[in-house]
């Protein structure tokens, strides 16, 4: 019997047998999971469609208080769920890793739980009143990726729950363990069949997007994905919410005095080991300090100690799976074989686990692999520029805009080239900083929908205009 279990109406499920859960930093089974189905997703549904009149139908402040029952919760769980976040998904406990998503995770229930969506009026007068209202769009199917499992499955679940909303959720397969836990504590304090968690890979999630009992998808992971949950959604007209993949931009301006960047161009680029929708994935560095700067750089990530994301020391784990180490290595190979410069890691780490070095790759161009798609793993490629104006023309110039990021001494400055960026959220001398009330989404394929804040909030509505003559 597995020490997890999937959750429908409130009750544990061993599911339909078990697939074992992999540690990244050594090829360990860290647990056998429960197996979710078609089947149980039809059972899930069926629970949230029956618990979705009670709990939209709760006073407010009660979804409120139970909302922050939970941020409790995962506050007494900390140390348990951030160790099995290291564990499935393989980042450290040091540094902004397994800690800080758990953090994050409370945190940003907090503080959905106390937003307010109030009613809007728009007219109120002798003649009529007509006023606007919010109602819960139904029960939500959320579709997690492997990246940040926790904290984004709070990203999905927490709003939605909020406005009334019921909730089936489906985590990665790499990375179901730490979300069925957090569905497991959650339903110590919500009533049973307010959030169900069914495990499994493409057939179950397409079966979500098809089904006529879900009315909304939330969706974060890859672009091709995406388009495919969009497609099945439209079936039935089904809301969507796609947070997608990102190809994030950096420019360094001109005459930029880099020292006292360099900590957060690491994290930058190499949060999560690059496993981060909105790390910084390219960098732009002006021509006349551009070796001055890949040198400064690489010797800032060669000290950084890189290992078992349980050994408090490291400060980067491993790659999270097999399928990401083999297309990590990949492009670093297109990248060696089309000319460009390998100035710190660039070849698979020996020895148990899915370690890649932290890899700084010089003498980039636009064309290479490394560069137009998304690596998503420790490696960051730095190409040269002439003029600020083709550094921000290069940066658009591809169908993705989830962030980006302009970086120089005068913030002011480097803010007015950064609003030009085609990108959902623009950061100066920083980059992938997130916030509860800063709404954050893509622009062009990274994604439709915009999460956190009260427009996160509204994702999960649909409007109901009530119009009174008086
Ligand atoms: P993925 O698209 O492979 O998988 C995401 C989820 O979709 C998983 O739960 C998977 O099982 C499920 N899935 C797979 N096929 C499906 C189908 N046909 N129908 C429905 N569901 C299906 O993505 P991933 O590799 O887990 O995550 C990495 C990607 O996610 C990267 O591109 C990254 O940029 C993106 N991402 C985006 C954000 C954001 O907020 N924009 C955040 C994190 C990750």
């Amino acid at each position: 019997m597995s020490a997890y279990a999937l959750t429908i109406g409130g009750k544990p499920s061993p599911g339909s047998g078990t697939f074992d859960v992999l540690n990244p930093a050594d090829g360990s089974v860290v647990a056998a999971c429960p197996q979710g189905s078609v089947a149980l997703v039809d059972a899930a549904v069926e629970s949230a469609r029956g618990a979705l009149a009670a709990w939209a139908g709760l006073a407010d402040a009660e979804r409120v208080a139970k909302l922050m029952a939970v941020a409790d919760l995962i506050d007494q769980h900390h140390a348990a769920l951030s160790e099995l976040v290291t564990r499935e998904q393989g980042k450290t406990q040091s540094g902004p890793g397994a800690n800080f998503e758990v953090h994050g995770a409370a945190a940003w229930t907090r503080v959905t739980a106390g937003l307010q969506l109030p009613e809007e009026t728009i007219q109120d007068d002798a003649k009529q009143k007509i006023v606007v209202r919010r109602k819960p769009v139904g029960v939500v199917g959320s579709i997690t990726p492997w990246n940040w499992p926790l904290i984004i499955a709070a990203w999905h679940v927490m709003p939605a729950l909020r406005v009334g909303c019921t909730v089936v959720i489906k985590p990665s397969p790499f990375t179901p363990l730490s979300t069925l836990k957090l569905v497991e504590l959650m339903n110590q304090v919500l009533p049973p069949g307010v959030i169900n968690a069914v495990t499994g890979g493409p057939e179950v999630g397409n079966h979500m997007a098809l089904h006529p009992g879900i009315n909304k998808i939330v969706f974060t992971g890859s672009i091709p994905t995406g388009k495919k949950v969009m497609g099945g959604a439209a079936q039935t007209l089904k809301r969507v919410t796609l947070e997608l993949g990102g190809n994030d931009a950096g420019i360094v301006l001109p005459g930029t005095n880099i020292e006292p960047l360099l900590e957060k161009l690491f994290w930058g680029c190499f949060i999560n080991a690059g496993q981060t929708c909105a790390a910084l994935k390219r960098l732009y560095v002006h021509a006349d300090q551009y070796e001055d700067v890949v040198q400064k750089f690489a010797a800032y990530v060669r000290k950084i100690p890189v290992g078992d994301g349980l050994d408090p020391k490291n400060l980067i784990g491993p790659v999270s799976n097999k399928m990401q180490l083999d297309k990590v290595t990949a492009y670093v190979d297109d990248a060696r074989a089309q000319g460009a410069r390998i100035v710190t890691g660039g070849a698979r780490t020996e020895g148990p686990g899915y370690f890649y070095p932290l890899t700084v790759i010089a003498d980039a161009t636009d064309d290479m692999r490394v560069v137009k798609e998304e690596q998503f793993g420790p490696v960051i490629p730095v190409i040269k520029y002439k003029t600020v104006d083709e550094a921000i023309r290069r940066a658009n110039s591809l169908d993705v805009g989830l962030g980006g990021s302009v970086w120089g001494n005068d913030a002011q400055e480097a803010a007015r080239h950064a609003s030009r960026l085609e990108c959902g959220t623009a950061w100066v001398n920083q980059h992938g900083a997130l916030h509860p009330l800063a709404p954050f989404g893509g622009v062009k394929s990274s994604g439709i929908g915009t999460e956190f804040n009260v427009d996160g909030l509204k994702e999960y509505t649909t409007i109901q205009v009530v119009n009174m003559a008086l």
